[in-house]
């Protein structure tokens, strides 16, 4: 077994994690070309090297290899070929082959094998289009009424520019990357809601989600839409209810009021004798889904102002003195 990692690095298959690295580091320093010089030697130990720490620090890759070459050394000591013939007939190479020499076959096979994961993961690999990625963005209906911006962080991750996801550069880990193959990064973006936006809509921003590896599309950012239930103010379907205080006087008086609405302010105007939760509809001013629009429904509640002045009270009373002596029988509507 020509490549047997396990040598390369001097550590047995029972070793740690944390020991395969220290081997690894120790011999790197000692074969790196900048130190031990480019011979085609040199190059060749190194690139062994590299490659041995690759396998045996990726735990997937080491279990892998710790099973072939299980087999590998099974094979080797002759015993029980029936069942080793048996075992690789999945393997076309083995089939192929028709050498009746254990050792030749399967160390042919072996280098296949690692060749072909090579080969897969490094240098055919075929184009992966990135994940979307969904995330939810939180507005208030009066946002919704009238359309917002808002800010939202998204964790990307992007192919590492510089291996382009092969983890390895020239035989040794990845620098830019620490030989992850790829980059994490916040990224911020500016999301324009229209105004009259349902509840639960979703924002596709093309192109924005996880990026494609090795010629893949990127994928897609989807951003929900949630509009935050208020007191003053409901949905109910594409209508909005929403309910505005008014004062006594205006209440009597009328007047005017200024709701903030689709396109802007409106003034709306309050008719004289207005009773408390008497709605105003204001056609269109709603939410917009399609092409069907709702409309707001304003609910006036009279309220009677915090911090009367001094000259209001005594308005006020001056009110209750002018008051007709039948006015229980007025405030009933009798
Ligand atoms: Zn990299």
């Amino acid at each position: 077994m020509d490549k047997d990692y396990y040598k390369i690095l001097g550590v047995n298959e029972s070793d740690s994690t944390e020991q395969i690295k220290f081997a690894y580091r120790k011999l790197a320093r000692k074969w790196h070309p900048d130190i031990a010089g480019n011979s085609a030697e040199v190059l060749s130990k190194f690139k062994k090297l590299n490659e041995a720490y690759s396998v045996l620090s990726n735990k997937v890759k080491k279990s892998e290899y710790d099973r072939m070459r299980t087999f590998y050394n099974y094979a080797k000591s002759g015993s029980k070929a029936e069942e080793t013939r048996n075992y690789n007939s999945k393997s076309e190479h083995i089939t192929k082959t028709s050498s009746s020499n254990p050792q030749k076959k399967f160390n042919f096979d072996w280098n296949e094998f690692i060749n072909n994961k090579n080969n897969k993961s490094e240098k055919k690999a075929t184009p992966i289009n990135g994940d979307n990625i969904y995330t939810e963005v939180e507005i208030s209906i009066q946002e919704a009424i009238t359309g917002t911006e808002k800010v939202i962080n998204i964790l990307q991750t992007s192919l590492c520019p510089k291996c382009e996801g092969r983890k390895f550069v020239n035989g040794g880990l990845c620098k830019c990357c620490n030989g992850k193959g790829e980059n994490t990064s916040h990224k911020k973006f500016s999301i324009k809601i229209p105004a009259g936006i349902k509840d639960c809509s979703k924002i596709r921003l093309h192109g924005e989600g996880g990026i494609g590896q090795h010629g893949g599309q990127n994928g897609d950012l989807y951003v929900t839409v949630r509009i935050k239930e208020e007191n003053d103010c409901q949905l109910e379907g594409l209508n909005v209810i929403k309910k505005v205080p008014i004062t006594p006087y205006e209440a009597v008086l009328g007047g005017i009021i200024e709701i903030n609405s689709i396109g802007g302010n409106f003034s709306v105007k309050i008719a004289p004798n207005t009773q408390n939760g008497q709605k105003i509809r204001l056609s269109g001013c709603g939410i917009v889904q399609n092409d069907k629009i709702g409309d707001m429904i304003i609910i006036l509640e009279i309220k009677i102002p915090k911090n009367l002045t001094n000259e209001e009270v005594n308005l006020y009373k001056k009110l209750a003195d002018v008051a007709s002596k039948n006015i229980r029988d007025n405030v009933y509507g009798r």
